[in-house]
């Protein structure tokens, strides 16, 4: 059998979502390949409000802002007894100022459906395995079922996220040069009742400034949360999650306190190594979006935007080449895209290295920097009035040495 469409979207993630969406808004034919049966579980829940945006301008805010979603206002970092709140309202950019915390289960399905709902096709329990271009067709090999089909589509979107289908296929897979990371987690219910504990932020704890792992604890709207724990690999010796996880708690007493009651609802899961890398985000007649392209680190929360910021970015370009016009790809997404990517990628290494603890917990401050700092974690790492989008890491190492000294 084979199918032709004027799109076919690999992946049914918040960027598969999203771009197909739009696309079939527009009159387009869309046919969106998901491995998953949804909804399924997925790890990303916190999200950012150039998320928020990005939903406004997709026409897709409406569907998610009544779904119940726990309101999300800011983050709070945690090291020992330092503490830094940052409040979105705060921030230097323009724009939305708040987002959510989200079971990734639901908000994924939210999505996939209101891509149906304006006309796309998803096929769930399917995979893509094969992908060519012959007589200039783009073929995909799919499995639904242990039954093989072709799906032909005029443009390939590639949002298989982990799966990096076409990384894989079309070769561009390059290692990434972040040091490979475990991330452990599981959602609980908390039972928190202490008054410092605020459901309307994300808290990122650490024991101390020098040490190689870090916490994500993020609330949902129905007293769970997700617990996350991320470290080096290298560095645990330990070979049960359960035991890592408790004993690492032991070390933040802000944890150890919230937690004290804390039941687990779901199993404790864990993925390693998932930072990773890609020659080119596009190629003959398909482009990579999301995770599928590039994925940094969970520490600012990043995925879900890049993924739906992509999303955005690419959508008015394949219109344009269904047109018949030809698109430059690497000036007007490759280019725009890293350079979002790799604010978050300085800010990740500079994280790593001591340099953002010694900044966001330092004494004195100077507002105007921490408001283009929380612009940066509220996501808005693509506005060009904001100064810090620009630093390198050397610049953010004098910048955290002049308010040391
Ligand atoms: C430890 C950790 C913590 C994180 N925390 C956050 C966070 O707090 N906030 C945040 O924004 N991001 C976070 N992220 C990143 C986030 O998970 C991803 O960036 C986000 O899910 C990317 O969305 P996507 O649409 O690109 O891909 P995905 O959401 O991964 O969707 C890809 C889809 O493609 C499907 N697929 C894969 N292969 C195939 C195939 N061969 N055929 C058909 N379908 C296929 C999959 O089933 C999946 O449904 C975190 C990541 C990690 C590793």
């Amino acid at each position: 059998m084979k199918i032709d469409v004027d799109v076919a979207v690999i992946g049914a993630g918040p960027a598969g979502s999203v771009s197909a969406s739009m696309l079939a808004e527009k009159g387009h034919s869309v046919m969106v390949i998901e491995a998953a049966q949804f909804p399924r579980f997925s790890i990303g829940e916190s999200l950012l409000p150039q998320v928020t945006e990005c939903l406004q301008t997709a026409g897709l805010l409406d569907a998610v802002s009544s779904a119940g979603f726990q309101y999300k206002d800011g983050a709070h970092f945690v090291c020992g007894d330092l503490r830094e709140t940052f409040l979105f309202e705060q921030k230097s950019a323009p724009g939305p100022f708040h987002a959510w915390e989200v079971k990734r289960a639901d908000f994924d399905h939210i999505l996939a459906q209101e891509a149906e709902k304006r006309g796309a096709e998803i096929s769930y329990n399917t995979r893509v395995l094969s992908w060519k271009r012959q007589d200039g067709e783009t073929l995909l090999g799919c499995r639904k079922d242990e039954e093989d089909f072709t799906v032909n589509c005029r443009f390939l979107i590639d949002a298989s996220g982990f799966g990096r289908v076409m990384s894989r296929l079309a070769d561009l897979e390059y290692p990434s040069n972040l040091p490979p990371r475990r991330a452990i987690f599981q959602h609980v219910k908390h039972h928190i009742t202490s008054s410092d504990f605020d459901p309307d932020k994300i808290t990122i704890a650490q024991s101390q400034m020098d040490l190689p792992y870090w916490f994500w604890m993020i609330p949902f709207s129905d007293q769970t949360a997700s617990l996350g724990l991320v470290c080096d690999p290298n560095n645990e010796p330990n070979e049960c999650l359960e035991t890592t996880l408790a004993e690492h708690i032991e070390t933040v007493p802000l944890l150890s306190k919230w937690l004290v009651n804390a039941e687990p609802v779901t199993v404790i899961g864990s993925i390693n190594g998932y930072s990773c890398n890609v020659k080119n985000l596009f190629g003959d007649k398909f482009v990579l979006l999301g995770n599928a392209a590039e994925f940094v680190d969970p520490i600012f929360s990043s995925g879900v935007s890049i993924a739906c910021r992509s999303a955005i970015l690419a959508v008015p370009l394949i219109e344009r080449e269904l047109k018949g016009e030809n698109i430059d790809w690497l000036r007007e997404y490759e280019e725009p895209m890293r350079r979002g990517v790799k604010v978050f990628h300085t800010f990740v290494e500079a994280w790593y290295e001591g340099t953002l603890s010694r900044l966001f917990y330092a004494e004195t401050k100077n507002a105007q920097y921490k408001s283009y700092i929380c612009s940066i974690l509220a996501g808005y790492v693509w506005d060009e009035n904001n100064p810090v989008t620009r630093f390198n890491l050397s610049k953010l190492r004098t910048m955290a040495n002049a308010i040391d000294s």
